[in-house]
């Protein structure tokens, strides 16, 4: 089973009744009320749209495809998320996920609500201009809900720059006159765009493991030297060590996480394999990692799976099946191709003691308990791969503004709001039993419950 969004809010309500800093002075049967109130409010979606939009195809059929728009929550402002296009897109999934993107924006103290779109469809089975056709008509069907100051949507699985650019184009066709540069997000560079999106996620998720390993022990050595806490001790075990890291999947996030781990001076980090859709590649002594970069940029993004194609990439490596990547004797792995990959068929044969969850869900819930008894430090999906969230955020800035970031600029501004979160999470964790998942979402709810109450919402 995957973890469930929903129960971890409970939890985290739990967590809060339980404690002093939530509403201290509302006790008894008002308190009850009031967290009945909260639980009920952050469970549920303020609102699902759902839409047959109605198509004509290349061969002139007329075919009605479902589509979704899920708005969450909107207490911290406009709802954002992604649209995405698969499908196996269905109502409950939207739902989970746009609750994801509320507690995602709230953890990191982003001025957005959550939410999330999709559309029923396989896009590989249609051709541009149809899929053209598909996303202008998503923005007909929702054009009343979404906008710079409503809801803001963005890429997610089977979209991309070019669906958003269209989209925009759309928005700004049905609203004359309106603003509509923030009407979406991770649109192209030339087309109002930020900087760094595209590589924006991989670059946060190498931040919230740097930041753990390098910064967060500097300043804080004394401190967790002091901990009983078994998270502390194994964090200290990895100080200055030569650190052997692998990375699951060398796509636009696994492939820019590899980069940065590869080049960080800051760490001792050897990245000694990678893997893909089709193999992982393994060397000992680390992998050329820029040149792997160049080679799948050529080709399709694959990496090489043949011994000519590596000889023909000039790289030293031997081929192994993919799946062998995660259970190799390293200490360090990154998560960055699918959901659902350590689940309880391979958690006991699991030996890195540091996980970052790249991709979004990677490890199932039993997964997560057993790994979290056997003292791994994982490094959980909303707290590490925000960096494409916060950077849209940068985006939407920028198009009101009309000013325009540098890539340094929006490297240095993402780093710098991660780090507020890192600032909060990390000295938690380590401070008692509950895991750094429980505490990114702990954290999150604290502050969309707090919010909630100032509004009088809770009344
Ligand atoms: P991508 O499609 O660019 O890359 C996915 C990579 O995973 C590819 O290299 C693919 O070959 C590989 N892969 C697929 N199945 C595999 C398997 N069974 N074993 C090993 N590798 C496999 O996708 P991406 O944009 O890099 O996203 C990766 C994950 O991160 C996804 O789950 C996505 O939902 C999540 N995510 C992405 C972003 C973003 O901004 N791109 C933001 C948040 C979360």
């Amino acid at each position: 089973m995957p973890i469930n969004t929903v129960d971890m809010i409970e939890k985290s309500l739990g967590t809060l009744f339980n404690g002093t800093e939530f509403l201290n002075d509302i006790q008894d049967q008002n308190r009850e009320k009031t967290f009945r109130a909260l639980r009920s409010i952050l469970s549920t979606p303020n609102h699902v749209a759902k839409s047959f939009l109605r198509v004509t195809l290349e061969n002139e059929e007329v075919v009605r495809i479902p589509a979704f728009r899920v708005q969450h929550n909107n207490i911290l402002g406009p709802y954002k998320g992604g649209i995405r296009f698969h499908e196996s897109v269905h109502e409950d999934e939207v739902i989970n996920l746009a609750t994801l993107m509320t507690l995602k924006n709230a953890l990191h103290e982003v001025p957005f609500g959550g939410g999330k779109g999709g559309v029923v469809i396989d896009p590989r089975k249609y051709n541009t201009r149809e899929l053209n056709l598909i996303s202008r008509k998503y923005v007909q069907y929702f054009s009343d809900i979404i906008g710079p100051d409503k809801d803001i949507p963005a890429p997610d699985v089977g979209t991309s720059e070019r669906e958003m650019d269209w989209m925009m184009g759309e928005y700004k066709s049905i609203h004359p006159g309106n603003s509509y540069r923030g009407s979406f997000t991770g649109k192209s560079v030339v087309n109002g765009g930020s900087l760094g999106r595209k590589e924006a996620t991989g670059k946060g998720v190498y931040y919230s493991f740097r930041y753990l390993l390098h910064d967060f022990i500097e300043e804080k050595k004394a401190w967790l030297t002091e901990r009983e806490n078994t998270a502390a001790k194994n964090l200290l075990r990895h100080q200055d060590k030569r650190l052997e890291v692998a990375i699951q999947g060398f796509g636009n996030v696994g492939s820019v996480a590899a980069l940065e781990a590869h080049q960080c001076k800051l760490l001792n980090n050897k990245v000694i394999s990678v893997s893909d859709h089709n193999v992982a590649l393994y060397n000992k002594d680390g992998l050329d990692i820029p040149t792997l970069v160049k080679y799948t940029t050529k080709n399709h993004g694959d990496l090489p799976k043949t011994t000519h194609e590596l000889q023909t990439a000039g790289i030293n490596a031997s081929i192994r099946p993919r799946e062998e990547l995660l259970t190799l004797d390293i200490d360090v792995l990154f998560l960055a191709a699918l959901e659902d990959q350590i689940h309880e068929g391979n958690m006991e044969q699991i030996k890195a003691k540091i996980i970052v969850e790249a991709a979004n869900a990677p490890i199932n819930n039993a997964a997560d308990d057993y790994l979290n008894k056997n003292d791994v430090i994982i490094i959980p999906d909303i707290l590490a791969n925000a960096g494409g969230a916060i950077v849209s955020y940068f985006e939407w800035l920028q198009g009101r503004e009309t000013q325009f970031y540098s890539e340094k600029e929006v490297y240095t501004k993402l780093y710098e709001k991660m780090k507020e979160t890192f600032h909060v999470v990390y000295p938690n964790y380590f401070s008692d039993q509950l895991t750094l998942r429980q505490h990114c979402y702990r954290h999150a709810v604290l502050k969309l419950s707090t919010i909630l109450y100032r509004q009088g919402k809770l009344y």
